[in-house]
């Protein structure tokens, strides 16, 4: 019996819940809107990875991969 842990592991039948619970908290943060640094408004948006977006005066950022800024 070959045990895979990298790649596989992550997504298949075995679901765990350590792991469920960090991947609803990381969606939390991705849905979460941002403040913009520039417009100071709530409309900061992820885009994707480490890219963010403010709705309100177009421009785009480079923050962090599931969350702007701390
Ligand atoms: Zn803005």
């Amino acid at each position: 019996m070959a045990k895979k842990i990298k790649s596989s592991g992550r997504f298949g039948a075995r679901y765990g819940s350590p792991l469920k619970q960090k991947r609803i908290l990381i969606e939390e943060k991705q849905i979460k809107k941002y403040k913009c640094p520039l417009c100071l408004n709530l409309k900061v948006k992820r885009l994707s990875s480490g890219i963010w977006y403010c709705t309100k005066c177009n421009t785009k950022f480079a923050g962090r991969a599931y969350s702007f800024q701390e």
